[in-house]
């Protein structure tokens, strides 16, 4: 299917790994001109050049921390310099530190606000404008299933993430008349290192190997696997392609069907 959007500019935040560079891997693979950032400079230009070695498409990397206001300024600077502006966006970041309320300190709270909402905030902000202007424009933040089932142990994700998916509900109806989707992705269980550090995390709390904490996690998925990028990423290109224009204010999980509620 000709998603039909080759040569749009794309900008994924935090995606020199992981869901986020699943994203990217597959808008370049329609083609787009993708910009890609992750705190380490270095670790975004070398898998810019991967994912362009690998796609043929026009891929560049920057440094950009998410939750650092500057950072994020400076990167849509850059990305308009190197590409023009995005008519893609999807906003990532790493995900918060796990914790339950009786560990989590108040500090963390006001650091998992601006890492989590306030970075996609920031990011819709400075991308929606020319995006108004060209009446065309596609906004995918990567969430989580946490938004639909709150996660145990992840109490600054499950409340941050929440507030997000208010913010984009809210601005998918203020901007839907401009040719402006904006969509929710929520992963359920993908393999990177982010799910790597929260098995060793829950090892540790429990007395189990890692290896039998995958078998549990896995046994709670229907389609008894875990995710991998790549699924996510064709989710993201779905999302972003002409033929999801009407497709707008939508909460998409990504989750071999772990999720156990109706709606
Ligand atoms: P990951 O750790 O594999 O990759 C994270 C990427 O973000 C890396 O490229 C890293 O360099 C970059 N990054 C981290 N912090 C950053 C920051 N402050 N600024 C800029 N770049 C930053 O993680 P992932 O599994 O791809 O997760 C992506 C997001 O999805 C996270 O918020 C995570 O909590 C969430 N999530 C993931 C899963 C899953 O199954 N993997 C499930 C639910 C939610």
């Amino acid at each position: 299917m000709d998603l039909g959007i080759n040569g749009k500019i794309a900008l994924v935040t935090a995606a020199s790994r992981g869901l986020g560079r699943g994203c990217a891997e597959r808008l370049a693979a329609e083609q787009c001109r993708v910009a890609i950032c992750s705190r380490d400079a270095a670790a975004a230009e070398q898998a810019a050049k991967e994912i362009a070695a690998a796609t043929g498409a026009e891929v560049v990397g920057f440094g950009a921390d998410m939750s650092r206001t500057g950072d994020i300024s400076g990167l849509l600077e850059q990305v308009r310099q190197s590409l023009g502006d995005p008519d893609i966006l999807v906003t990532n970041a790493g995900g918060p530190p796990p914790g339950t309320y009786a560990s989590t300190e108040l500090d963390l709270y006001e650091k998992a606000f601006q890492l989590t909402l306030m970075s996609a905030v920031r990011l819709i902000h400075g991308t929606t404008p020319a995006m108004i202007e060209k009446r065309w424009g596609r906004i995918i933040a990567i969430t989580s299933i946490s938004v639909k089932q709150p996660i145990g142990n992840l109490l600054l994700s499950n409340m941050a993430r929440a507030g997000l998916t208010g913010f984009l509900k809210t601005l998918s109806t203020e901007l839907a008349a401009s040719g402006i989707t904006v969509n929710a992705l929520l992963p359920g269980t993908h393999r990177t290192s982010r799910i790597d550090q929260l098995v060793q995390d829950r090892s540790a709390r429990e007395g189990k190997s890692p290896d039998d904490v995958y078998q549990e996690m896995m046994a709670e998925i229907p389609s008894r696997a875990i995710g991998d990028p790549a699924d996510f990423g064709a989710a993201a290109a779905f999302l972003a392609g002409k033929q999801a224009r009407y497709i707008t204010g939508q909460s998409l999980l990504v989750d071999g069907g772990r999720y156990s509620g109706l709606l």
